[in-house]
């Protein structure tokens, strides 16, 4: 059969909840297709996860590999610098990742952040972008996405807050947050 597939490059930005979970839904449905998909999370490092959880039972297909240290300590110039690194790492393995061609579809998940915290190099992350095989579906989450990425993305999508309960003093949530 005809392969017909078009690779598309998809942003979830925005100040609203649920960009990440966003991204892990279409994952979910990607991988319930058959395909392989690689969760690259920046940022994120050292917090057990939901997800973590369910992705080791479903077993082969689906990998995610945090590259992070978990929150940035802008004061912490050791910690950032681990950070750095390890978001250097994380673009290292997207880049082996696209050159393998093995995945039909790539989530970057915190990488708007990793880029607008300086963690990595917009361009770098552009550059790397713009390699993607025509196939692959890549997923960018994060606030204030780059207007280079939403010009080169074929679907953004911008969460609106309307209300987030952690306003309200409603600490992070088992199955909700993480
Ligand atoms: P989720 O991982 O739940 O899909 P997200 O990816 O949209 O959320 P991030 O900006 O990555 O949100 O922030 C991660 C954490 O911050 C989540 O635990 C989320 O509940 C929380 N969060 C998201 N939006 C807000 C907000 N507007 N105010 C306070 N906390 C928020
Ligand atoms: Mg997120």
């Amino acid at each position: 059969m005809k392969d017909n597939t078009t690779g598309l490059l998809m942003v979830y930005t925005g100040e609203g909840k649920g960009k990440t979970t966003a991204a892990l839904g279409t994952a979910l449905r990607a991988w319930g297709q058959g395909m392989r998909v690689l969760v690259l999370q920046f940022i994120k490092g050292g917090w057990h996860t939901g997800e973590q959880n369910a992705i080791k039972k479903m077993g082969d297909g689906l990998e995610l590999r945090q590259v992070g240290d978990g929150f940035i300590d802008f004061n912490d110039e050791e910690a950032l610098e681990k950070q750095k690194l390890l978001a250097k790492e994380g673009l290292e393995t997207l880049r082996q990742a696209i050159i393998s061609d093995q995945y039909q579809m790539v989530v970057l998940d915190e990488i708007n952040y990793a880029i607008s915290y300086g963690l990595v190099d917009k361009e770098e992350v552009l550059d790397i972008i713009a390699t993607k095989p025509a196939k692959m579906h890549m997923i960018l989450t994060g606030r204030n996405a780059p207007k280079e990425i939403i010009e080169k993305a074929d679907t953004v999508t911008k969460m609106e807050k309307i209300k987030h309960h952690y306003s309200e003093g409603i600490k992070a949530q088992k199955g909700i947050e993480f």
